[in-house]
């Protein structure tokens, strides 16, 4: 069985909080609205996305476009600045030829997450994309990674990593489902009172070159 690892996509492959503010703030701007309603506006997003937040903003400052339209545009916006590094981009491709299989695992809504996959080149070096709102289960449900863990066609005994940067959603939830777990920390303390992660790195290109130093046939841990 080939060695597999999961990826979180949002800001463990992608900067999705800087995107997100940079967009925030010229939504704001280019429709006459200031810093605090920016401010507003991010917050709304911070944490999820979809058609709902702009059924919430339209309402809020009386916006002429349908939500639908407002969230069409954010996709696209959203897609076209985020970006993976070249060096993470070389990496997964590096881990394939390795005899690795890749997949994303990640929540959201679909039309989103695959813009971004797709803008920023991911989607066609992994073998497998797993996205909450097509699997029907969230992070860290183990009912999600076991169906993530399918589509990349790997087993749940033993031979899987999962790389990201939540400890609840990405480290607690893949470990829960048998998988070895890397914290992308970003500067960031681990949190009290969790469990901690098998490895700790501060990027995605640092987590790749762990993994591609753990030659498969030698079981790594
Ligand atoms: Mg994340």
């Amino acid at each position: 069985m080939k060695p597999f690892v999961l990826f979180d996509l949002d800001n463990t492959l992608i900067d999705r909080k800087l995107a997100l503010v940079e967009w925030a703030a010229e939504f704001c701007a280019l429709r006459g609205l200031g810093t605090q309603e920016a401010e507003w506006v991010h917050q709304l997003f911070k944490d999820r996305a979809g058609p709902g937040q702009f059924v919430e903003v339209r309402e809020r400052f009386g916006f002429a476009e349908p939500a639908e339209q407002l969230w069409r545009d954010y996709c696209s916006d959203i897609a076209a600045s985020v970006h993976c590094p070249s060096d993470v981009l070389v990496g997964l491709d590096e881990l394939r030829a390795a005899g690795w299989r890749i997949g994303i695992a990640t929540n959201g809504a679909a039309d989103i997450q695959w813009a971004k996959l797709r803008a920023t080149g991911i989607a066609r070096r992994v073998d497998a994309v797993c996205i909450s709102e097509e699997a029907g289960a969230r992070k860290p449900d183990r009912v999600f990674f076991l169906e993530a863990i399918r589509r990349c066609k790997g087993d749940a005994g033993g031979t899987g990593w999962i790389v990201g940067d939540n400890p609840v959603t990405d480290i607690d939830g893949g470990r829960d489902a048998g998988l070895r777990t890397v914290w992308i920390n970003r500067g960031v303390v681990w949190p009290d009172g969790c469990l901690a992660p098998d490895h700790e790195v501060s990027g995605a290109r640092a987590a790749i070159d762990l993994l591609a130093a753990a030659a498969p046939e030698r079981e790594p841990r």
